[in-house]
């Protein structure tokens, strides 16, 4: 049985006292369903302030990007051994909004993965799809080269510590969420890519779903085979709709 995870992204989005409302109202829902690991990925400057008002056990700090580097003259950027240091278990990489609005490659991506590995903590590494290229029918090749990438870089074995979130780009922020079986099939084609190189670590990579996923439609994406669990941004800003999709996790 893999354990769900669901991942909140906040984006560019919150304050000090928002912090402070949301991160009580998830310990406090979160305690009641320890069957799932719930992630908070917060805005650098926030970190610190998340990791203090955590008081739940499945609940984790996350980040949403780090360096690819692990220290030098990168002004602006944050490494992973930081945010080690300041108590993330889990950062994202290759969000698509990363890949697009700050010309991350496969190959930048692969790097930050191999970074935050090193540090010890455990990438949600994001791969998706453009509508352009699902309608082009290049969509499994593309899944298939972002995850590959980052496994020809840090070897199969990484992925025994890491979490894989498939993400259509069509379906981020826009309301419009791919159906359960839209999402299942490219799970599936994830899962059986790894696969290919150990059935053991296949089995255990939690491959989360995120594009528009919200309390409506958590269960359903949730009950899909290959779903281990979502990773969730507009809806992550909302007590209410975050709880209750961790509710539809468990
Ligand atoms: C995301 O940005 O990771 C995401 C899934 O966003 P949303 O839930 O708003 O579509």
């Amino acid at each position: 049985m893999r354990r769900p995870i669901v991942a909140a992204n906040w984006k560019l989005n919150g304050s000090l006292e928002m912090t402070q409302t949301l991160v009580s109202a998830i310990n406090s829902h979160s305690a009641n369903y320890d069957s799932v690991d719930v992630v908070i990925s917060p805005p650098f400057p926030y970190l610190i302030k998340v990791a203090e008002l955590i008081s739940t056990n499945n609940v984790h700090l996350g980040a949403q990007s780090a360096a690819e580097y692990e220290s030098g003259a990168y002004t602006g950027e944050v490494a992973a051994v930081m945010l080690a240091e300041v108590g993330c278990q889990y950062v994202i990489v290759g969000h698509s909004e990363r890949r697009e609005y700050y010309g991350e490659s496969d190959e930048v991506v692969a790097a930050k993965f191999l970074q935050v590995q090193q540090a010890g903590l455990i990438p949600i590494l994001c791969v998706g799809e453009s509508l352009e290229q699902r309608e082009q029918g290049v969509m499994q090749e593309t899944i298939v080269r972002q995850v590959n990438t980052v496994v020809d870089l840090a070897g199969i074995a990484a992925m025994q510590n890491s979490v894989i979130a498939y993400e259509p780009i069509w379906a981020i922020g826009t309301g419009k969420t791919a159906s359960p079986e839209q999402a299942q099939e490219v799970h599936a084609l994830i899962r059986a890519e790894i696969a290919k190189q150990s059935t053991e670590i296949a089995e255990q990579l939690r491959i989360l779903y995120g594009g528009s996923v919200k309390a409506g439609n958590a269960a359903e994406l949730f009950s899909q085979a290959d779903i281990d669990g979502g990773l969730i941004g507009g809806a992550s800003l909302d007590a209410e709709q975050f709880n209750a999709i961790v509710s539809a996790a468990s």
